[in-house]
């Protein structure tokens, strides 16, 4: 069973989805840095100050801040039987740093999956996403309705729109994701490591799919 996971893809490809579920199967600890900064954010913490600046607008949150959230994440251990990374890295100097506190550790990656998707339908989840404003599972107002309007199934948490849902930000996500992660892609593919999803097939066939490919 691959345990030690890296989520990828553009943003609303699917990758929170994916990772909420998997998390509650396999006790693997779903580690999501958009939600760490959120989180800080709502706080009010310095941390969050900071990282709202970055986000609220689609920008990245500087490298040495992302990389020392997610190295003292890691340091308290508690981790389960694996980690889902969702959301990091996001850059070639972060999967390098990644790579020097995990690599010849029970930590090492094991396995790096992409959800591709086409432009238009990441608009389109987007535009209707709500989160939980607790827990941070992800819905949709048409295709993932909760069963409550503007309450959380899982948590009873309130729903909200992220003030990065919406298409001037999307557009400067989409921006990044092109010319800093994507190049990603073929750095784990060289390593041995990259899997390919196509993310439109549904949610469900999705996740079928990635529970066959993590057994293998
Ligand atoms: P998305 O829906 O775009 O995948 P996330 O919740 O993963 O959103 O991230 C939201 C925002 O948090 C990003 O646009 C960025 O500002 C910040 N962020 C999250 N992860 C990183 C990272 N690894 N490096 C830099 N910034 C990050
Ligand atoms: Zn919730």
């Amino acid at each position: 069973m691959k345990k030690n996971i890296i989520l990828m893809g553009p943003p609303a490809s699917g990758k929170g989805t994916v990772a909420k579920k998997l998390q509650s199967t396999f006790h693997l600890s779903h580690i999501s840095t958009g939600d760490m900064f959120r989180d800080a954010k709502s706080a009010g913490t310095e941390l969050g100050l900071l990282a709202a600046t970055y986000m609220d607008r689609g920008d990245l949150v500087p490298d040495e801040v992302t990389i020392g959230v997610v190295k003292e994440r890691f340091s308290k251990g508690d981790l389960g039987d694996g980690f889902l990374l969702d959301g990091f890295p996001r850059t070639i100097d972060q999967a390098e740093a990644l790579k020097g506190f995990t690599d010849g550790t029970p930590l090492a990656v094991d396995a790096v999956i992409n959800l591709d998707c086409d432009e238009e339908e990441l608009v389109r989840r987007i535009s209707g996403r709500r989160v939980c404003r607790n827990c941070g599972a992800p819905y949709h107002i048409e295709t993932m309705k909760p069963k409550v309007e503007g309450v959380c199934d899982i948590c009873g948490g309130e729903l909200y729109q992220r003030a990065d849902d919406n298409e001037e930000a999307l557009r400067v996500r989409l921006s990044h994701y092109y010319e800093s992660t994507q190049p990603l892609l073929e750095y784990y593919d060289k390593l041995g490591l990259l899997k390919n999803f196509e993310s439109e097939v549904g949610a469900d066939v999705l996740y079928e799919e990635i529970v066959k490919f993590l057994s293998e």
